[in-house]
């Protein structure tokens, strides 16, 4: 399969048509943005990492019974996606304090949660991506009551699942982000990525940061951490 034009370039992919129109080729790029765009730079490798590292959840998520966009990886940068229509809700799981949730509420990072938390994001840029409830969504028509419930249970199934994955690599999954789209047939399947830029990951014993935390906070070793989270990974393979 070939890339076609281009569709669309994003702050870390690229998207790119193909001979089928249900298809699309991500192309995944070492650019690095936080803060709604504010911050940029550039994590050698992270597009290969983050390309790999998410077609190996994407696939392990499919086998526990969560329809994922994955097709195909052509190589070590590009894979081929059913296209959808992005859901424009960012999903955001938390099992521990961390980030924009410790900030918000005044309470120091690192709490362990009784149970994991669920919050949506209005994804719109020019918006800065506002928190935004159920209800909200739904007067807004970004998507129908069931396909908001289904995103739910498809959400919450994931952290199960990468919640143990990832503590059998002996890192802790303290948070992350989803992107959820439709088919041309209109199902709903996650989308999007899995990879240090979208999720916190902490080192069990250490606590280290393994995750894009490193590039937002300057706390150094950006590239070791990818390197080593991905490390665990592909050993746990
Ligand atoms: P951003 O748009 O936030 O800068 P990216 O650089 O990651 O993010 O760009 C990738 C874009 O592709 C995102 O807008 C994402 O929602 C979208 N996308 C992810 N998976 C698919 C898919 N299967 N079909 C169509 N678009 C997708
Ligand atoms: N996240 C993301 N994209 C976003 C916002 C958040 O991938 O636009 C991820 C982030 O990497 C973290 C989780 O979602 O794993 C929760 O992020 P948080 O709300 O704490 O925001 P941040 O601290 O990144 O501003």
């Amino acid at each position: 399969m070939e890339k076609k034009e281009q569709l669309y370039e994003g702050k870390a992919k690229k998207v790119y048509a193909t001979s089928d129109k249900n298809l699309c080729i991500v192309s995944y790029k070492d650019d690095a943005t936080a803060f709604n765009g504010l911050k940029k730079g550039t994590i050698v490798g992270k597009g290969v990492v983050n390309n790999r590292m998410t077609n190996m959840m994407m696939r392990l998520l499919e086998k526990k019974g969560v329809p994922t966009h994955f097709v195909e990886e052509l190589s070590d940068r590009d894979t081929v996606v059913k296209k959808v229509s992005i859901v424009p809700l960012e999903v955001i799981i938390r099992n521990v304090s961390a980030g924009s949730f410790a900030k918000r509420y005044g309470v120091e990072e690192g709490i362990v949660f009784d149970e994991p938390t669920i919050e949506f994001s209005y994804k719109n840029d020019d918006l800065g991506d506002p928190l935004i409830n159920t209800y909200h969504a739904l007067a807004l028509k970004l998507a129908t009551k069931e396909e908001i419930e289904l995103i739910k249970k498809y959400a919450f199934k994931v952290n199960e699942v990468l919640k143990e994955y990832f503590l059998s690599l002996g890192v802790k999954l303290i948070d992350f982000k989803l992107e959820f789209g439709k088919t041309a047939d209109g199902k709903i399947v996650l989308a999007d990525e899995i990879s240090p830029d979208t999720c916190r990951f902490w080192d069990v014993k250490t606590n280290e940061k393994l995750d894009k935390d490193r590039f937002r906070r300057d706390l150094g070793g950006v590239e070791d951490a990818y390197k080593e989270i991905f490390a665990r990974v592909t050993k746990g393979e």
